[in-house]
């Protein structure tokens, strides 16, 4: 699927614009390397060394060095850390030890270690084997519609829908035709999960990593990520003109939309204001975070965005700045409110 451009939303005063994504998609986080080539290094001066990119994934086009990777990674899920040569060669197609030697020398150094006799994984042959295994660069899920117990953001309508298409996630409406959310999903989230836990999960795992974009991590490669608050569609006119936070990872490339609202969810003041009226704001998924948050530009100069929620007639209203500090918080009752 190409790239996705978020859609214009326009001001009725509820409404969360739509969020999406322009990356890679993600494997989840991997459990803490067993063996022993992965300990934390003494000396944290990073180094470039890089291999050649053709060259690395060029070695891994054979049947006889994916059965091996695939044998290594199976060998960790199992709690082995290592695999002596004999068992390798009894995992994978090849013929004879001559032959499964040549190819096991193609593999070492840059996917595989030898230590002591055994073999185990480096780091880019644990990501490419787990990837393989999960089906990230293989798999191609469609699935849908299925129907998603939260209302529309926008219209109020009671249900909204999702669909699968190519690894991609998007929930709509089929009442308003404006779009919420289209986001990416490895396969193997989809192949794990029945249909609502699909959803649980794909809603838990954009919130992670949109939460890691904005405590300034990038979620595909950990580089640093910026968040910068703009208009998204800055030369609209002025009527449909919203206020998002674009985060870029100039480091692989990743980038993605979100309205302002979103990127503030975690902020510790809101977690706090939801939950002494007794809501648990982390309940809520995406695309519906509830119908009481409103964005207001304030000033373009510096940039400052007022995001804000009310319940029970108190008012919660943070003042976001062009990167995304919370500058000013201001909890007070609806009467004294500015708006
Ligand atoms: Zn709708
Ligand atoms: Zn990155």
């Amino acid at each position: 699927m190409t790239e996705t451009e978020p859609e214009t939303q326009s001001t009725d005063g509820n409404e969360l614009p739509a969020t999406t994504e322009s990356a890679p998609e993600s494997r989840e986080a991997g459990n803490a390397p067993k063996s022993a080539g992965d300990e934390l290094p003494g000396t944290p001066e990073p180094e470039e060394d890089r291999a050649d990119p053709s060259d690395a994934f060029g070695v891994l086009g054979n049947e006889v060095r994916m059965a091996a990777l695939r044998a290594l990674v199976d060998a960790e899920t199992e709690g082995e850390g290592s695999l002596a040569f004999s068992e390798l060669f009894e995992a994978t197609p090849a013929d004879n030890t001559a032959g499964f030697s040549y190819h096991l020398r193609q593999l070492t150094d840059h996917f595989v270690r030898k230590t002591e006799g055994r073999y185990t994984l480096t780091y880019a042959g644990r990501e490419i084997a787990r990837a393989i295994r999960a089906g990230t660069y293989t798999d191609s899920v469609d699935f849908g519609p299925i129907a998603v117990d939260d209302p529309c953001p926008f219209c109020g309508e009671e249900r909204l829908e999702a669909r699968g298409e190519d690894n991609y996630v998007a929930v709509e409406c089929g009442a308003c035709d404006r779009p919420t959310l289209t986001l990416p999903f490895p396969p193997g989230g989809h192949r794990a999960h029945d249909p609502e836990g699909l959803l649980t999960a794909f809603d838990r795992h954009h919130r992670h990593r949109l939460s890691l974009m904005a405590d300034g991590v990038c979620p595909e490669c950990s580089a640093p990520a910026e968040a910068h608050v703009d208009y998204h569609d800055a030369d609209g006119p002025e009527s449909t003109r919203r206020p998002q936070v674009r985060f870029d990872c100039d480091r692989c490339g990743c980038r993605l939309r979100s309205p302002v609202t979103l990127a503030v969810l975690e902020h510790p003041e809101v977690i706090s204001f939801y939950h002494d009226h007794g809501v648990a704001i982390r309940e809520r998924p995406l695309w519906n975070v509830g119908e009481e948050w409103r964005e207001r530009v304030v000033s373009e100069e510096p940039w400052c965005v007022r995001v804000s929620t009310k319940i029970d007639g108190e008012v919660l209203a943070l003042f976001v700045a062009a990167n995304l500090e919370v500058v000013t918080v201001r909890r007070t009752t609806a009467s004294a409110s500015a708006s």
